[in-house]
């Protein structure tokens, strides 16, 4: 896939490559972090890859394991850098492709798409990271704010001084979060959510089409309705459960994707992220299991 490139946009030392389609999936909003020792690439993003000449950098930092933030790493050479819960799945694309739970023909198509498409490929050479690490660039310092929820090693960067914390995948979209993987977890992702809220910046930086928000203020403000559709997904659920319903008549009926969605992925995506909410609900007492696999709103 070719891609019509990215303009930059700079905040501080920090320079957005801002993708010409604004960033939607499959593309991205990669990160230039320039200091007086050193350059760091966070995400590479199709608009990147496909970029001429080639940027230089002295390392590149990944926010975490999905294809739309690996893209054609080897073009880059500099060391690769991700957070330790999501290192094997860097190092090996059979471990990255495990953990979409994709059923098996499905597998095979997706796992030709993330090397056609993505030119992902296995690095097993990447470095893992903790919570915490610190990027020394010099005049900058880059923090790792580990964010798990989307995936088990999604983390965050904080630029130091200029103030701009890049939040990735806590994207902001009116789609709300995604916690639909093997490793995603709905409550770590409520926490991430917590933790992004506490953390002061000028500016706060998200990899798809929100791009850029200025302030604390209005970060936080639209963090709120983000997290908003994790409460309407509950909502909903409750409400559909008046009658009792299994598991498959809750994936039937979409809690995430619109109907018209149609993918590889749209099954098992619904069906992991129905079993968190459930759950959830059921250790609220807000949903009971009436009989084995059959779920039921509690009158109240
Ligand atoms: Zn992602």
């Amino acid at each position: 896939m070719r891609t019509a490139g990215w303009t930059p946009h700079d905040y501080g030392a920090v320079t957005l490559l801002r993708a010409a389609d604004g960033g939607a999936y499959p593309n991205g909003n990669s990160l230039l972090i320039r200091g007086s020792a050193g350059t760091l690439l966070v995400d590479p993003a199709l608009a990147v890859a496909d970029s001429a000449p080639r940027l230089a950098v002295d390392a590149v930092f990944v926010s975490h394991a999905h294809e739309d933030h690996l893209v054609a790493l080897d073009t880059f050479a500099a060391p690769v850098h991700v957070h330790e819960a999501d290192l094997s799945a860097v190092r090996d694309i059979d471990v990255l492709l495990a953990g979409y739970g994709l059923p098996a023909p499905a597998a095979e198509e997706f796992g030709g798409r993330l090397v056609d498409e993505f030119r992902v490929r296995s690095r097993p050479d990447a470095v893992g990271v903790a919570d915490g690490h610190r990027f020394d660039l010099g005049d900058r310092t880059v923090s790792v704010v580990h964010l798990p929820g989307h995936t088990a090693g999604h983390s965050g960067l904080l630029v130091e001084p200029d103030g701009f914390f890049y939040v990735a995948d806590i994207d902001l979209s009116s789609f709300g979060p995604f916690y639909g993987d093997v490793g995603s977890s709905l409550a770590g992702f409520e926490r991430s959510i917590e933790t992004c809220a506490g953390i002061e910046a000028r500016w706060y930086g998200t990899f798809h089409h929100k791009g850029v928000i200025e302030g604390a203020e209005e970060f936080r403000a639209r963090l709120r309705a983000y997290r908003a559709v994790m409460e309407r997904r509950d909502a909903a659920l409750a409400d559909f459960l008046a009658e009792p319903r299994t598991l498959a008549e809750v994936v039937d009926r979409r809690f995430v994707y619109r109907p018209h969605v149609d993918g590889p992925y749209v099954e098992t995506v619904e069906a992991r992220t129905a079993e968190q909410h459930i759950a959830r609900l059921v250790r609220l007492g807000a949903v009971a299991e009436v009989e084995p696999g059959r779920f039921r709103a509690v009158a109240r």
